[in-house]
């Protein structure tokens, strides 16, 4: 079977084409025939595909909305130019999986997709304002462009930590918000959490009842999950994504009465004030350089840059702050922390700086194996002897929104 992976931003649109099946996922055999993305949607476009085997193409144009964006990709995609053997038609595509973000307390698993549960999406619509009508969009583009009978799934963002306990979920804050308005912790990157616990037990041969780990998803976008027997109990981003860890450029956890003093100080409205905790804080706000990583790494490393060096410190010490709060919550019975995300897979820097001092917990990081990694992408990097263990397993979200498709599929017996 050949799933459309979708996932549609407020002005971008990421997919993948994956070849899977029933058998495919229990043989691990699934493939990957495209994958691209189309940036800064709404203006002159930047455009890129790549097909595994092939060179990667990038090209700009001007493209109007989500509608023009999906049928220029697929156009390309069933093209000769392209050179996907598979797929020359749109009847070469045989299901559609959707990311989703915000799935409210209504979605805790993935769904197939029909009115009702566009009804359920779009009731989340005030919980992710910009995210869940392009989510929406999406489905409803691919249904116009793909036919009714092609069956689509959503997968969200929010499921996997359908089975936070109360305790964890539940802010402060009078509980009548929370019976009035859902205000509560939802958590996100669910899908990339879930795919980390589900490739942990692959790799160290663990039932999932025995998933004991902190699972830490560091991009441009961060959050840590704690993962007991398999499942969310604990995770850093809460109500948005805001919440937690700091971020390329969101602040992350802050005292929510630095807004009023702000409000008064600077005649900042909340339009102002979601902007700046949302896309000029974090890394780019405190370095006032750059919220890329790599950057940062470099500004710091070349020209001793103080500010860069502050943003790469209090980014570390953050995410060090949360694995502490975890294992305690998990009665420090943790087997291993894993990195992934683009920060999380790629830097072994940063990922020492964030394992110094953990050896107060028994962690014993391994040192050229966490080096060897810039190589391997995928494994152990702490010694034989550490009391738990830390690893890097690169996420792929989009391969669990295929398998999750299949199998919703597969549950309707369609
Ligand atoms: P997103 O959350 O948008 O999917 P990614 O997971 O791709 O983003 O992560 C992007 C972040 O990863 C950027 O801050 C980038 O600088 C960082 N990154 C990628 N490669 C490296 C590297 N080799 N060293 C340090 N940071 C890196």
């Amino acid at each position: 079977m050949h799933v459309l992976v979708l996932n549609c931003g407020s002005s971008s649109l990421k997919f993948q084409i994956i070849a899977t099946d029933v058998q495919a996922i229990k043989n691990n055999s699934d493939r990957c025939l495209v994958k691209g993305e189309v940036e800064r949607i709404g203006s002159q476009s930047l455009i890129n595909y790549e097909v595994p085997g092939r060179p990667i193409v990038k090209k700009t144009d001007p493209i109007a909305n989500h509608q023009a964006a999906i049928e220029l990709v697929l156009r390309w995609v069933i093209s000769q130019k392209s050179g996907i053997e598979q797929i020359n038609s749109y009847a070469d595509i045989h299901a559609v999986g959707h990311r989703v973000v915000h799935g409210g307390e209504q979605f805790s698993h993935s769904i197939l997709i029909d009115q009702q549960v566009i009804e359920g999406i779009e009731g989340c619509v005030e919980l992710a304002p910009l995210h869940n009508p392009a989510n929406i969009k999406g489905i409803k583009i691919a249904t116009k462009l793909l036919g009714s009978a092609v069956p689509q799934v959503a997968v969200f963002d929010t499921a996997f930590h359908a089975t936070m306990p109360e305790h964890a979920y539940l802010y402060g804050l009078p509980y009548e918000y929370y019976r009035r308005h859902k205000i509560r912790r939802y958590g996100f990157h669910g899908t990339s959490h879930r795919y980390i616990a589900y490739q942990y037990r692959a790799i160290t041969g663990l039932s999932k009842s025995s998933t004991d780990i902190i699972s830490l998803h560091l991009g441009n976008g961060c959050s840590a999950c704690a993962i007991k027997d398999g499942l969310s109990i604990d995770t850093s981003m809460g109500f948005t994504p805001l919440e937690g860890l700091l971020m390329g450029t969101r602040s992350g956890d802050v005292d929510a009465s630095i807004l009023e003093y702000l409000h008064l100080q600077e005649g900042m409205d909340f339009n102002d004030l979601d902007k700046m905790l949302n896309k000029r804080s974090g890394l780019l706000g405190i370095s006032g350089l750059t919220s890329d990583m790599r950057e940062l790494l470099e500004e710091e490393s070349e020209k001793q840059d103080r500010r860069a060096k502050l943003a790469i410190d209090i980014f570390c010490r953050r995410v060090k702050r949360y694995i502490g709060k975890y294992f305690v919550e998990m009665d420090g019975e943790v087997d291993a922390i894993v990195f992934t995300g683009g920060i999380g897979e790629n830097s072994a820097e940063i990922r020492h700086r964030i394992c110094a001092g953990l050896q107060c917990l028994g962690l014993q990081l391994d040192n050229d194996k966490n080096q060897q990694m810039v190589n391997e992408h995928d494994g152990k990097i702490s010694t034989v002897d550490s009391a738990f263990h830390a690893y890097v397993i690169p996420t792929n979200e989009e391969l669990m929104i295929a398998r999750d498709t299949v199998r919703a599929i597969d549950k309707k017996g369609h």
